[in-house]
């Protein structure tokens, strides 16, 4: 019983190992077939490219670029996209179609493409008049066309169209919305069957816009003859491009190089309807858009390679997009914004001096700023501190007329000596002449004698008066070239009655040649008189042999110098620094203004005043001026 159950056991084991061998040899196997390593590695979906004309002719090109970028980044799956040139569609010619079918067809015999994109309307002509032979099984998307240029009725249940419709009528409408001054619009084009075709459909749309607008073609005439021409068009003529890729001498312009000559030398502005020709040349409006065509095709190819029925796709054609336009040309044209239609975007606009830099900008007008502002205030204070020294001056002019006639105050008694004088002598003598007049005999000699001492006595006294009213006189600073000799001379004869009333003898020594300054001739004799007073003052309380005072005018290297000395007690040592201040007095009577005022006085000069005691005994005080320029020359 035990046995059996053991053989059981074994049996069961076995039967379980041989399960397990079996199961990793399905795994590996699993692993190892090819459907597996397909399912890893999936088999690229081939996709061929159908140009019209060629790879690079506008705007066909421009599609073919964006579809192809933008089927590369939808596709979930590897692509292998190869590109075919329709050369044939250059001519009428269909003979030579067969050829190339036979070549594609030969190209895809082991491979045939999952695909078909035909870019343009040649390349879709000619698929749909080869349709049977040319890979029929192979779904179409015929794309970047115009949806006249399809044939819809020969459209199988295996191709669908990415169409676009023209609207000429819209752009013509744009040309004479931003331009309305346009009289004649070219329409340029070749001559090729397809640009032969669109000719004829825009001349259809032509008529309502006949009676603003005179239109002519370009189909009959070389490209380069009309190059030659384009340069000197008529004012008010707009160029409106539609196609040039065969021209009427047979020459095919690839690229865009047709259309930059063309802008090259064109005197008129270029207009067109897809913006496949937009970036450099056009100015603008509404236009196909290549990027919403190619963004469609791009989606309606994802969809059938993803298993989608081609014929089940059916979408209608596109407008134009909203219009755009180069904001370069809009300013060559005279285009203003506002004339633009709603909803247009403008390109290539050159951003302005501020939005490049801004910054820089905002820093040199705030450095601008700030010097105008500091200018300002500069300009500001220096009005202020003018305004302020006027008005010192002033005050000072003031100031010293008050202390001249203080002066004045202080020199009556002697001026009343002075006058008295004369006018004693004038009395004297007009009594003699009087006594002469009753005798007999009269002395005519002695008579003129008399009345010549009369005029000279009176000259005398009104010169006293003279120069006390000059002193008195309220004038203003003035300066000008003077002699300091004069000044003194006359200073010191103004005083003249004071020092004689007082027993001072006054010695001056002057020199022989005029000392000339620039100054006011009445505030530099106040400031002698001050001097002179002062020091008459100081020797009051001398013995009267003793009261001497030195006037002595000298040149010192550019400098008239005065040096006014006394022989009184000096000035104390701990005043000397002060005599000059306002208010410093140590006269009973005194104002103590005198010295502060012969001060100001001689700086507004350019020139200093300073006091020491001498030696011996009394102060000197000393004057410096500088020479007048013309003085100094002479010197
Ligand atoms: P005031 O004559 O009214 O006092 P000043 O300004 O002319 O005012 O003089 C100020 C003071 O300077 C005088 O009070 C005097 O003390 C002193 N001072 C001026 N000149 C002399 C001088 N020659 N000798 C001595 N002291 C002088």
């Amino acid at each position: 019983m035990r046995a059996v159950k053991r053989r059981r056991l074994v049996e069961a084991v076995e039967r379980y190992q041989t399960v397990l061998v079996w199961c990793l040899f399905a795994l590996f196997a699993a692993i190892c077939s090819p459907q597996t390593a397909h399912a890893a590695s999936p088999e690229p979906k081939r996709v061929m490219i159908l140009h019209s004309f060629g790879q690079d002719f506008r705007p066909w090109a421009e599609y073919a670029r964006a579809i192809r970028a933008e089927l590369i980044r939808q596709s979930p799956w590897p692509l292998d996209i190869h590109d075919h040139s329709l050369v044939t569609a250059r001519s009428t010619d269909e003979d030579t179609e067969v050829p190339f079918v036979n070549y594609l067809m030969a190209l895809g015999a082991k491979h045939p493409p999952d695909l078909i994109i035909c870019v343009g309307a040649p390349a879709a002509n000619f698929v749909q008049r080869q349709r049977d032979r040319l890979f029929p099984a192979t779904p179409v998307v015929i794309t970047a066309i115009e949806q006249r240029r399809v044939n819809f009725a020969r459209l199988g249940e295996n191709d669908t169209v990415v169409s676009v419709s023209h609207d000429f009528s819209a752009s013509f409408a744009n040309i004479l919305r931003v331009l309305p001054e346009t009289n004649k619009i070219i329409i340029v084009i070749g001559t090729s069957p397809n640009e032969r075709f669109w000719l004829e459909e825009v001349r259809k749309e032509m008529p309502p816009f006949e009676n603003r607008v005179e239109f002519s073609w370009t189909d009959k005439i070389p490209f380069e003859e009309f190059l030659r021409a384009a340069s000197a068009l008529p004012q008010h003529t707009v160029l409106f491009w539609g196609l040039m890729n065969v021209d009427a001498a047979g020459i095919v312009h690839e690229g865009g190089s047709a259309l930059k000559r063309l802008h090259a030398v064109a005197n008129a502005p270029i207009f067109s309807y897809d913006d496949g020709f937009f970036g450099d040349e056009l100015v603008g409006g509404p236009m196909h858009s290549v990027a919403g065509g190619s963004r469609r095709t791009a989606d309606v190819a994802v969809r059938i390679l993803g298993g989608e029925k081609a014929g089940d796709i059916r979408l209608p054609p596109t407008r134009y997009a909203a219009a755009k336009f180069d904001w370069r040309q809009m300013q060559r044209w005279g285009i203003s914004e506002s004339s633009l239609p709603p909803d247009s975007q403008v390109y290539f606009r050159e951003p302005s001096v501020w939005e490049t830099y801004r910054w820089q900008v905002a820093m040199v007008c705030l450095v601008v700023l700030l010097q105008a502002v500091l200018i300002s205030v500069l300009l500001y204070e220096r009005r202020r501190r003018r305004f302020a020294e006027v008005e010192a001056r002033r005050r000072m002019s003031e100031l010293a007329h008050v202390n001249r006639y203080s002066t004045a105050g202080e020199l009556t008694a002697s001026i009343a000596h002075e006058l008295n004088q004369p006018l004693g002598s004038i009395l004297v003598n007009t009594e003699t002449a009087a006594l002469m007049l009753e005798q007999p005999s009269l002395n005519t000699k002695e008579l003129k004698e008399i009345l010549s001492d009369i005029r000279r006595d009176d000259q005398r006294a009104g010169e006293v008066i003279r120069r006390l009213r000059s002193l008195l006189m309220r004038t203003p600073f003035e300066a000008r070239e003077i002699d300091l000799n004069e000044v003194i001379t006359e200073a010191l004869d103004l005083v003249s009655g004071l020092t004689h009333a007082r027993d001072v003898t006054v010695e001056s020594i002057l020199p022989a040649e005029p000392l000339r300054v620039r100054g006011d001739r009445i505030q530099l004799q106040q400031v002698l008189l001050n001097l002179i007073i002062n020091a008459a003052d100081a020797m009051e309380h001398l013995g009267k042999s003793h009261r001497r005072m030195v006037v002595r005018a000298a040149q010192d290297r550019g400098f008239a110098e005065i040096e006014i000395v006394d022989n009184g007690p000096g000035i104390l040592a701990a005043n000397l620094s002060e005599v000059f201040e306002p208010l410093f007095t140590t006269k009973p009577n005194g104002m103590g203004m005198g010295l502060s005022i012969a001060r100001t006085i001689v700086e507004a000069h350019d020139g200093q005043i300073s006091a020491e005691n001498r030696a011996g005994q009394g102060a000197a005080f000393r004057i410096r001026l500088p020479l007048a320029p013309s003085a100094g020359a002479a010197a």
